[in-house]
């Protein structure tokens, strides 16, 4: 395993202790992740049953260690960007990536049986190897929940010292002429981030989060998304984002 594969499980684990437990949490590059990823686009990718589509890829390199949370992150894409140390940008792409295992994923509990993998199979082949289908709003995959555990992440992040920016978050529903809404939704997470610092993130998403973060979401994201209002067609607006 590379070190940037240790320090990215380190900083994940590190950021949700009790989430992640002591269950695995697998972080592959798109180099090592064979055949069904060679089209990938993405800057990372992860979905249920990911662990056990990888399964004889990490039985190989000796790391498997049991069922876990597993992530793809295109180290080569990754590496021309921000060098070979990878940068900031790495840090924000696992933040994206540890908000979909903790709020929907589950990461000790991925129920995804063996007798599905195929279709998984066939749902991340198509979904990497063709650009981003347009017509799914970003909300479809990136709900409320997610969004809040993400801004608890990057929190987390900031109060444990490391550079991450919300830009490198890769949110896909900031419009560009309005980046400054990355800005306002950390701004209402802030609070609860502090306050909630070491509870367990499926603890804290467990109950009502902050008002001002609802009011947003459907006051403004939703309709953004889906293009019912504020004339904002967020398929001309949406920028290219991790997975
Ligand atoms: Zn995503």
């Amino acid at each position: 395993m590379s070190d940037w594969q240790r320090h990215s499980e380190n900083l994940i684990r590190s950021l949700a202790p009790e989430d992640f437990g002591s269950s695995p949490v697998y972080i592959v590059g798109k180099s090592e992740a064979g055949e069904l990823y060679r089209d990938f686009h993405a800057y990372a990718f992860t979905t249920h049953g990911l662990d056990l589509l990888l399964k004889p890829v990490l039985i190989q390199s000796k790391r498997w260690r049991g069922r876990g949370g597993a992530v793809v992150v295109h180290d080569e894409l990754l590496q021309k960007r921000d060098g070979r140390d990878f940068g900031p940008a790495l840090q924000g792409v696992l933040l994206h990536e540890a908000s979909h295992l903790i709020s929907d994923i589950g990461v000790v509990s991925d129920p995804v049986i063996p007798e599905s993998l195929p279709e998984i199979r066939e749902g991340i082949a198509a979904a990497v190897s063709t650009p981003t289908d347009k017509r799914i709003p970003p909300t479809y995959w990136h709900n409320l929940k997610w969004l809040r555990c993400l801004l608890h992440l990057y929190w987390r992040a900031l109060f444990c010292g490391h550079e991450v920016t919300l830009e490198s978050l890769g949110i896909p529903f900031i419009p560009r002429n309005y980046p400054e809404m990355a800005c306002i939704l950390a701004g209402h997470v802030e609070q609860e981030a502090t306050e909630k610092q070491h509870i367990p993130l499926s603890e804290i998403l467990a109950n009502p989060g902050p008002i001002e973060l609802d009011a947003l979401w459907i006051g403004y994201i939703l309709p953004f998304c889906e293009g019912a209002s504020h004339g904002y067609r967020y398929e001309e607006e949406r920028k290219c984002h991790p997975g």
